[in-house]
């Protein structure tokens, strides 16, 4: 199975090197064509609001869009999730997202003082030791529909927002596992998203 990673901005050489890890045949994305070429796809961190002109400007929101809408695994990290976001709550003007996963997302919503803070997550799915979650000027799960599988949360002020959510073939974090060298978010991606998909 051939796992493409957008690659228009942020940091898709770091889910390049995880996936080639875990010995995926992964691919950067930066055209139709690309995208036609892979089994699924995944959406770096780095800036949602340039990845969505990016997109627009290389004329990949449509087919992306389609793509997820007819099962396309999907993974998104950060920015990533904020993409696959149905709706996103303090978009910039002319963000836009592909959609996928039925939330409303609060970008930067972790605030100023905590911008970039690390937490130890237990993650359903994620079996061993708690996962050491990378989260740099993060977004977090607002309200999710009930077809939405909350993975794991963080309680900020005794109220819990959700940070690893998935729906169907798609799953999104608000944090980097890409940046942790702990691979296990990818290989669940992996095993338990794509394999499936193929009937593995
Ligand atoms: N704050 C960024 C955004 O709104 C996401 C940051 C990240 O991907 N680390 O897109």
């Amino acid at each position: 199975m051939k796992v493409g990673v957008l690659a228009l901005q942020g940091d898709f050489r770091e889910h390049l090197a995880t996936l080639s890890r875990l010995g995926a045949d992964a691919s950067e994305v930066k055209t139709v064509e690309q995208l036609r070429a892979v089994h699924a796809l995944v959406i770096p961190g780095g800036e949602s609001t340039t990845i969505s002109k990016l997109a627009i400007a290389f004329g990949l929101m449509e087919p992306i869009r389609e793509a997820i809408k007819s099962g396309f695994p999907v993974y998104g990290s950060c920015a990533g999730m904020i993409l696959l976001s149905k709706t996103i709550l303090d978009p910039a003007s002319g963000q836009e997202s592909f959609g996928g996963i039925d939330i409303s997302v609060r970008r930067n919503a972790f605030g100023r003082q905590v911008d970039s803070f690390e937490s130890d997550l237990t993650i359903a799915g994620i079996s061993g030791e708690p996962v050491r979650a990378i989260f740099i000027r993060a977004p977090w799960v607002e309200s999710a529909s009930e077809d939405v599988k909350v993975l794991a949360s963080v309680t900020i002020d005794g109220t819990s927002h959700p940070v690893a959510v998935q729906q169907g073939r798609a799953l999104a974090t608000s944090f980097h596992p890409e940046i942790s060298g702990d691979d296990r978010i990818h290989r669940f991606f992996l095993e338990e998203i794509c394999q499936r998909a193929v009937g593995k």
